[in-house]
């Protein structure tokens, strides 16, 4: 019988994405489970549950609409449920909701198991910023690793061609989660750096929020590419700053790096929404309730989250544009200040 199962945690638009894939991928492996259980947070959609419409349409008909889901997908709203048994844990929820559910499996998962995050985030404690997988392993105390990518979850459903990046430490590991994710259309490299490829995902989303107020603004192409050069510099100079001895400067030219960076700020939903913020004045959250149908942004709490950082360190100078793209969404400076300070020298970096 199979010696591996693989579970999932998170049904929103990326989560349903990634379930879809894997799903499609475990019934082709002989050693794992053809069951994936998929954990989602439950609430009600037209009156009925979202589990129930699950599993029986097999679609996520509020997160990812119009792309059914493989019978072996099954959904269910306990995580305790979901990781029992689970070799294979798959982390894909918003960033902000990570260590309440954390708290609730950490009694329930198998000692050798091991997770993945697809998670694009980060998080601020006194030992100051910590990665994802620093907090999933923190918690749960087994070995982590991360996927991330230019990934925009609705054309990964469509079967489009794109690349990711897997980050894992162990070879022989990285060959499994290689063989749950890859597809002819979902092109997975992996390389051993785990929180540099994490820690692209998460920056980049405040880049995005630069371009979408380049976009509210009504500027055009040249100047939004000034913002993601610029943005790509500070994301890997922030990284460094935090990490340096443990991050690769190729992990930058794989595909969670820059080309993650150019399809967000062309295509994602942080982009979009900074450009209605530039064009209406109403904050993030607000924007968030009404055009995002119960998706959620990552890109202006991690721009606050790496303000705190780098104002805590003394180094805001060094970091113009995610400094001022903070002040426009939190300090009411208007938009065309992204500007101010840009012409940092970033050759010696
Ligand atoms: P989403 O934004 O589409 O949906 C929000 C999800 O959060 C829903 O499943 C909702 O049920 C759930 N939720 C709401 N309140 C919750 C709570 N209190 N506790 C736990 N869950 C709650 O989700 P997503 O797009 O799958 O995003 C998950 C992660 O994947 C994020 O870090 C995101 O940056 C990343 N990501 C997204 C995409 C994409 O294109 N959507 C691509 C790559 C990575
Ligand atoms: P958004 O959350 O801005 O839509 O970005 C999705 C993404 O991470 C694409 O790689």
């Amino acid at each position: 019988s199979p010696s591996k199962k693989v579970c999932i945690l998170g049904s929103g638009n990326w989560g349903s994405t990634a379930a879809r894939i894997v799903g499609g991928n475990v019934v082709k492996l002989a050693d794992f489970d053809d069951t994936v259980k998929l954990w989602v947070y439950e609430e009600l959609v037209n009156g009925r549950k979202l589990t129930d419409i699950i599993n029986t349409e097999h679609e996520n008909v509020k997160y990812l609409p119009g792309h059914k889901l493989p019978k072996n997908v099954v959904a269910v709203s306990d995580a305790i449920e979901a990781v029992k048994g689970a070799t294979h844990i798959i982390i894909v929820i918003p960033h902000q909701f990570i260590k309440h559910l954390l708290d609730t499996v950490r009694g329930s998962i198998l000692p050798n198991a091991t997770a993945i995050s697809l998670i694009k985030g980060i998080g601020i404690s006194d030992r100051g910023m910590t990665t994802m997988t620093q907090t999933i392993h923190r918690t749960l105390a087994i070995p982590v690793s991360s996927l991330s990518g230019a990934n925009i979850a609705d054309e990964i459903a469509e079967e489009k061609y794109c690349e990711t990046t897997i980050g894992c430490h162990d070879p022989d590991e990285a060959i499994v989660w290689r063989s749950l994710f890859n597809t002819p259309y979902f092109q997975v490299n992996c390389v051993a750096d785990v929180i540099g490829v994490e820690f692209c995902g998460a920056l980049k989303n405040v880049v995005a929020v630069g371009a979408g107020f380049i976009d509210g603004l009504g500027l055009g192409n040249n100047t939004k590419a000034a913002i993601i050069r610029i943005g790509f510099l500070e994301m890997r100079r922030l990284a460094m700053h935090i990490s340096g001895a443990h991050i690769q400067e190729s992990t930058f030219m794989e595909s969670c790096g820059i080309a993650d960076v150019i399809t967000t700020c062309y295509g994602g939903r942080n982009r979009r929404l900074a450009e209605e913020f530039v064009k209406t004045g109403k904050p993030m959250p607000q924007l968030e309730k009404e055009m995002l149908n119960g998706q959620k942004l990552q890109g202006y709490l991690t721009a606050e989250e790496v303000h705190s950082y780098i104002d805590s360190c003394g180094v805001t100078d060094h970091f113009p544009l995610f400094t001022n793209i903070y002040q426009i969404c939190y300090e009411h400076k208007p938009p065309y200040t992204i500007f101010a300070g840009l012409n940092v020298d970033f050759s010696r970096d």
